[in-house]
């Protein structure tokens, strides 16, 4: 179902877009953790890290590709240590989240930069699900974890993550995969990603951000992920574009990301407009929010002034999240006919 609306003045799609509520399908934790939370946690820990301070971080945060993130994102990742501080994380997110009418939030985390450095499986759970609970109860908003792996590490690496994380499956709703993308095609984690689907866990995965439409055709095809997140390299293949838009498979985009990371030379050239037109789920998401230069409504907000895209594409936008979300059926429903609400409030 397509609903089009009447033009909404320019002057208040700001707060249309700001007001609506939507989903947010994309978001690594250890991606918002802003930089004054770094310096608290790692006073908090004892631990170094090579910044003299919050400006300087700040100024690291030029980017010209996804590993030049990488490489800052797992610095300021290890200042994390105890339960407390991956819930203080988690709740900052949830605050932000509830403040830009996030409704629903499946959130990302990366397991295995953390127990790595010695940090359990527990711990990290522990934190994040207390936080999810909490925003249940004090925000309103729904909110669900999956874990993600690391692509440029080893399927064997993956799978002792999947053991360690047993004891917890009752408090995560699936598996991704994400990191450094190129090099590290989806069909390299085939048996993990068997393993966790008859675990009855939902499957996603990151593919065609900066890598091949290959690889969202083997996402599909050979890890069976039921989302893709990022997928904007797929409209450089139309049988791919027909699957996608057939099978309804939502993709997960992150245009502030894109334009950071230099996936798009800018935002007026990001393909979000397309992807929509060509009947493709797509939504919009913050991906690494504290990096990337603002949350889900400073996404929208940036994305339709620059590329002028209106009402009708917000309001499918905010669908498409509830839609592709994984919460239930009735969720789902009362979600949408809130999104109604709000709409017809702006007619
Ligand atoms: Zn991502």
């Amino acid at each position: 179902m397509t609903n089009t609306f009447r033009p909404i003045a320019a002057d208040r799609l700001p707060a249309l877009l700001a007001a609506m509520p939507k989903a947010e399908l994309h978001i690594h934790i250890e991606g918002s953790l802003e930089p004054e939370l770094i310096f608290a946690l790692s006073q908090r820990n004892g631990i170094a890290i090579p910044y003299a301070g919050v400006e300087e971080l700040r100024r690291a945060y030029a980017f010209t590709n996804l590993q030049s993130f990488l490489d800052i994102y797992y610095a300021g990742a290890s200042v994390l240590i105890t339960a407390q501080d991956f819930y203080d994380m988690a709740w900052a997110y949830l605050r932000k989240a509830a403040a830009d009418n996030v409704a629903r939030a499946e959130i990302f985390f990366d397991p295995q930069t953390h127990t790595a450095r010695g940090v359990d499986m527990a711990t990290v759970i522990d934190g994040l699900h207390r936080a999810c609970a909490d925003a249940q109860k004090q925000l309103g908003v729904s909110a669900a974890l999956i874990l993600c792996f690391l692509r440029h590490l080893s399927e064997e690496d993956a799978f002792q993550t999947l053991e360690q994380a047993q004891p917890f499956l009752d408090k995560i709703i699936g598996v991704g995969l994400d990191s450094s993308e190129v090099g590290h095609p989806p069909e390299k984690f085939a048996r993990v990603f068997a393993r966790c689907r008859a675990l009855g866990l939902h499957l996603v995965a990151h593919a065609g951000e900066e890598g091949p439409p290959a690889y969202v055709w083997s996402a599909l095809d050979v890890l069976k992920v039921e989302r893709i997140d990022h997928g904007v390299q797929s409209v450089r293949d139309a049988a791919l574009m027909q699957r996608l838009a057939r099978d309804r498979i939502p993709l997960t985009v992150c245009p502030l990301s894109n334009q950071k990371l230099c996936v798009f030379p800018d935002l007026q050239h990001h393909n979000l407009g397309r992807l929509l037109e060509a009947g493709l789920v797509a939504t919009v998401n913050s991906d690494d929010p504290a990096y990337f230069g603002g949350y889900i409504n400073e996404n929208f907000t940036q994305t339709f002034a620059a590329t002028g895209l209106g009402a009708t594409q917000a309001y499918q936008l905010a669908r498409n999240s509830f839609e592709g979300s994984f919460g239930d059926a009735t969720q789902k429903q009362q979600l949408i006919d809130r999104l109604d609400e709000v709409f017809a409030k702006f007619e």
